[in-house]
Order: structure tokens, then C-alpha cells, then sequence
């Protein structure tokens, strides 16, 4: 599933690409998709409508337009592609925004799980699931203190933590496995157990694997899931230490990494070096 590096990528693809553009038509071939608003509406809201702005809060992807937004959240396997011209049809294009000039959005998603919504607020606050999210974790506003505070807030499993959109915004599975492991700390741990030290290695890392994965421009693990706007891989994935590596050696000590069941998701993390 795209997580905050991916959704941070398309985000900033998309700038240079569609910024400004207007959006002259849209062919949607699978309504269930648009979740909170009539098919007609959702037309009525885009079509003619000129892009202003191209935002992201957690794992959603805004697009800002003139008197709606559109709210994009891509599950497990939603994606956009970027093409300058007509791409054959494929049985998951879902939807496709024609833009002015013959350039095309196209939306992919392989499950179905995909949502499109509008909101109508500048905050966004008329949309649940963004409403509910918790702080930015690359935004300033996201202090030691600020992260001690949500630590200290419940006594939860510290990967299930980790992975609450309502505690921060934007971090799933794969990045949670990835951070406790570079701040060389078990997943099992509970929230309130850490100590000074681990708190800070645990916030240093949650902001470093973010800016890497975002760097390498997210990861990609099976080529029919997360690709850039340009149909490429992420390159995050060459630099995992330890998501989807059960039974492989450590990087950092040579045990072998594990693999448990937390949340009904993975979780991968080496015993030896993860205290
Ligand atoms: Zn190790």
C-alpha cells in the first residue's frame, strides 16, 4: 500500500505535470470508486476545472481545485499514470482525467479499493478520514516533546502505535517494520516501557527513513503495485533492512530476521539487535 514516501512522490510529480492545468473532461469507468458524491456531481465539480494546488495529509493525495477538492486515497493498489498520449486500455484503468493540451491522468488499480472523494471545506475537515489523522511526522510541528506527549498518551503496542493514523499521519506497515528497526527496538515493545534514549533514536528515526524513502522516491515491491507517475519503481526497496527478509541474515549483526503477526499484518525485525 502506498504510505507517505509514495504518496509524497506522486504528489511532487505531479507539480511539474498537471499544476495550473485544466482537467477538460473525465471518462470514469467504475463509479463505485466515488464514494461521498453523485456521479454527476463529481463530473460536474472537476470537469473545466483548473488544478491550484497539489497537497498530501498522510496517505492522501489533494487535488485542489476551484470550488471542490479532490480527495484521492490509493489502498492497496490505486495508482496514477502520467501519459502524453492515449495508453491502450487496460481492465484496471478505472478513471482518466483528459487534460487541456491531450495530456492524461490515468487512474489504476488492480483491487478496487481506490477512493475519490470531494470536499467542500479548506480543511479538509468534511472528509472523516482526514479529519481523524494525527500530526505530520516531516512537518515542524512535529517536536521530541510533541512525539513524547503521544507515546505517553496510551500504553500501546509500540508497532501498532507506530501504524494509528490517528496518532501520525502517513506510516504503515512497511515504514513502522523499517523505523524500529534502524532505532533498534522490538515491535512488541509497549509505549510507555521506552526509555529517554530510545524515544529519541525511535523519533530521529522516524523522520530519516521518511526523507530516504522519499529521496529513493518510495518502494516498490511487485511491479503491479506502487510505480511513479512515469510507470517506473520506487528504489526505496533496494535499501530495506528488514520488511519482507524473514530468514535472511541481519545487516547489522547476522541473525536471522523474523517475521510475526501484529495487527493481522507482517512484522519483520531481527531478535538479536531489536531490544
Ligand atoms: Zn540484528
Amino acid at each position: 500500500m502506498p504510505e507517505l514516501p509514495e504518496v509524497e512522490t506522486i504528489k511532487q510529480e505531479l507539480f511539474d505535470k498537471i499544476l495550473g492545468k485544466k482537467i477538460n473532461f473525465l471518462e470514469i469507468f467504475t463509479p463505485e470508486l466515488i464514494k461521498n458524491i453523485s456521479l454527476g456531481d463529481f463530473k460536474k465539480y472537476i470537469a473545466g476545472e483548473e488544478i491550484k494546488d497539489i497537497l498530501r495529509r498522510g496517505k492522501y493525495l489533494i487535488l485542489k481545485l476551484k470550488k471542490a477538492s479532490l480527495i484521492i486515497h490509493f489502498r492497496m493498489t490505486g495508482k496514477l499514470i502520467f501519459a502524453k498520449n492515449k495508453l491502450p486500455p487496460s481492465k484496471s484503468t478505472h478513471l482518466i482525467f483528459y487534460f487541456e493540451g491531450g495530456d492524461q491522468l490515468i487512474y489504476q488499480d488492480l483491487r478496487k479499493f481506490g477512493e475519490f472523494k470531494l470536499s467542500f471545506k479548506e480543511d479538509f475537515s468534511d472528509i472523516l478520514g482526514i479529519k481523524k489523522l494525527g500530526i505530520e511526522p516531516l512537518s515542524k510541528e512535529f517536536r521530541l516533546e510533541t512525539f513524547k506527549a503521544l507515546l505517553k498518551s496510551k500504553n500501546a503496542n509500540l508497532k501498532l502505535f507506530l501504524i494509528d493514523q490517528t496518532k501520525i499521519a502517513g506510516i504503515g506497515n512497511l515504514y513502522a517494520c523499517e523505523i524500529l528497526f534502524k532505532a533498534k527496538i522490538h515491535p512488541q515493545r509497549k509505549t510507555l516501557s521506552l526509555k529517554e534514549g530510545e524515544i529519541q533514536a525511535l523519533y530521529q528515526a522516524i523522520k530519516e527513513i521518511l526523507k530516504k524513502a522519499i529521496f529513493y522516491k518510495g518502494s516498490s515491491l511487485r511491479d503491479e503495485q506502487y510505480q511513479t507517475l512515469g510507470g517506473k519503481l520506487g528504489g526505496f526497496q533496494k535499501h530495506h533492512q528488514v520488511y519482507a527478509k524473514a530468514g535472511e541474515n541481519c545487516p547489522r549483526c547476522k541473525s536471522i530476521i523474523q517475521k510475526i503477526i501484529l495487527g493481522q499484518r507482517g512484522t519483520y525485525f531481527c531478535p538479536n539487535c531489536q531490544e
